[in-house]
C-alpha cells in the first residue's frame, strides 16, 4: 500500500500568480494570506511574484522568517492578539498590523510606547456593502471580526500614542465572484476616504474559487479593471489585496489509492487510502472534491459499474466523504485517484490526528506525471 500524497505543481502556482499579478494595475499591492497554505515551497515560489505576505498568528510569523529570512511580513492580521503575539509582529517588522478592536489599538499602543515604538495600523471594519445586482447585503452584522463603522471612526480620529493609523482594512466576505469583489473593494475606498481620510486601503481576499469546475478560474482581468477604475477616483489611496484561495487551491493536488469498492443497498462506495484526516476542505465546505481516475495497470480487482459513486476514507465516521460523483466512470481497487483543487485550506485545516493514521507524504511535480508513474506501478508495492 502507498501513502496518499500531496502534490504541489510550483510551476502552475509561479504561473498562476504571474497571471494575478498582470491583471492588476501595478499600484495596487498583492498580498498572499499565508493562511491558506503555508507550505514553504508555496510561499517560496509566491516570494518573487507578490508584494508582501499576511501573516495571521505567530506560527505564520515564524513560518515566514525561517522560509524568507530578511523579508518583513507586510501584514499582520487575525482575531485575539496577545501581548506576545503583538510584540512578535513589531519585533519581526511587519509592515502594518491589521487591529480588530478598541482594546486590541489600546493594547498595541501600550506596548508601543513602553518600548519606544511606533506601530503602523490599518483598522479592521465591519462595513456593510450593499450588493445590489446581487441583492444582498455583506457585513454589517454582529461579527467577531473587526469594527464597527462608528467604533473605527472613533479610533481614527483619536489613536492612541504610538500608533499611526494608516488606514482601513476589510475582508467581509468569501466565495466573491469578480463584480461582486469589485462592488466591495469600491463601497470599502469610498467609506474609507470619506470617513477616515484613509492612505490605505486593503480590501481583502475572498475572491472565488469553483469547486464543481476545475478549470474555471476568478475573472482577475475584470477585477483588475474594476480596480483601475476605483484608482482613477483615488489617485492618492494606497489600495491592497490580500487573496489565498484563489491563488493557491489550482496548484495543489491529493493522491490516493483505492482499497475497496462495495455495494450498499443500491448504492457503490469507493474507500481509499487516507481521507478527510488529509484533505477536509469537502468536509468542511460541504462539497464534492473534484477528482480525476487513473486505472491501475493490470489491476484485475473489482470494479464499479461507472454509475454514482461516494468516495471515502479511512476514518470510522460517516463525514469522512471526500467526494460524490456521477461522472467518473468505473472505478477499480487499486486505482489512483487525484483529487484535485487541493492547493488551499487543505492539508492546513485538517484534523490530522484523528485515528492516528500516518500523515500524507509531500512532493513537488507535475500532477498528471505522478499520478500516471503512481498508477504503473503494481497494486500493493
Ligand atoms: C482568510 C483571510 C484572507 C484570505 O481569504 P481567501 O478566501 O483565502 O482569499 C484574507 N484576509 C483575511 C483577513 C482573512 O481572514
Amino acid at each position: 500500500m502507498t501513502r496518499p500524497v500531496y502534490v504541489h505543481d510550483l510551476d502552475a502556482l509561479a504561473g498562476q500568480a504571474r497571471a494575478v499579478r498582470a491583471a492588476l494595475p501595478p499600484p495596487v499591492e498583492l498580498l498572499y494570506a499565508v493562511k491558506a497554505n503555508p507550505d514553504p515551497g508555496v510561499l517560496r515560489t509566491l516570494a518573487p511574484i507578490v508584494d508582501g505576505f499576511e501573516a495571521a498568528s505567530r506560527g505564520e510569523l515564524r513560518r515566514l522568517a525561517e522560509v524568507l529570512p530578511g523579508r518583513a511580513p507586510a501584514a499582520y492580521a487575525g482575531p485575539g492578539k496577545t501581548d506576545a503575539d503583538v510584540a512578535a509582529a513589531l519585533d519581526a517588522g511587519v509592515h502594518r498590523i491589521h487591529v480588530e478592536s478598541p482594546t486590541e489599538l489600546a493594547r498595541l499602543g501600550a506596548l508601543a510606547t513602553a518600548t519606544g515604538r511606533s506601530a503602523q495600523v490599518l483598522l479592521r471594519v465591519n462595513l456593510p456593502v450593499d450588493a445590489p445586482g446581487a441583492s444582498l447585503v455583506m457585513g454589517g452584522g454582529p461579527s467577531p471580526f473587526g469594527m464597527d463603522p462608528a467604533d473605527a471612526v472613533g479610533c481614527a480620529r483619536r489613536p492612541p500614542a504610538g500608533i499611526d493609523v494608516r488606514g482601513i482594512h476589510a475582508h467581509l466576505a468569501s466565495g466573491l465572484d469578480a463584480p461582486l469583489a469589485a462592488t466591495v473593494a469600491a463601497a470599502v475606498v469610498d467609506w474609507a476616504v470619506a470617513e477616515v481620510d484613509a492612505a490605505e486601503v486593503d480590501v481583502g481576499g475572498g475572491m472565488t474559487v469553483d469547486y464543481t469546475d476545475p478549470d474555471a478560474r476568478f475573472d482577475w482581468e475584470g477585477y483588475g479593471r474594476a480596480l483601475a477604475d476605483v484608482l482613477d477616483s483615488y489617485p492618492g489611496v494606497r489600495l491592497r489585496i490580500e487573496p489565498g484561495r484563489s491563488v493557491t487551491a489550482h496548484c495543489g493536488a491529493y493522491l490516493t489509492e483505492v482499497i475497496d469498492v462495495k455495494r450498499s443497498y443500491g448504492e457503490w462506495f469507493v474507500v481509499v487510502a487516507g481521507g478527510t484526516h488529509h484533505l477536509r476542505t469537502p468536509a468542511a465546505k460541504g462539497h464534492a472534491q473534484p477528482f480525476t481516475v487513473h486505472p491501475r495497470l493490470g489491476a484485475a480487482g473489482p470494479r464499479t459499474d461507472g454509475g454514482p459513486v461516494t468516495v471515502v476514507g479511512q476514518l470510522c465516521t460517516p463525514k469522512d466523504v471526500l467526494s460524490f460523483s456521477s461522472t467518473a466512470g468505473p472505478i477499480g481497487v487499486g486505482d489512483v485517484l487525484a483529487f484535485a483543487m487541493a492547493g488551499a485550506y487543505a492539508w492546513n485545516i485538517s484534523h490530522r490526528d484523528f485515528l492516528l493514521h500516518e500523515p500524507p507524504l509531500f512532493r513537488t511535480g507535475d500532477l498528471r506525471e505522478v499520478a500516471a508513474e503512481w498508477a504503473s506501478r503494481p497494486f500493493g508495492t
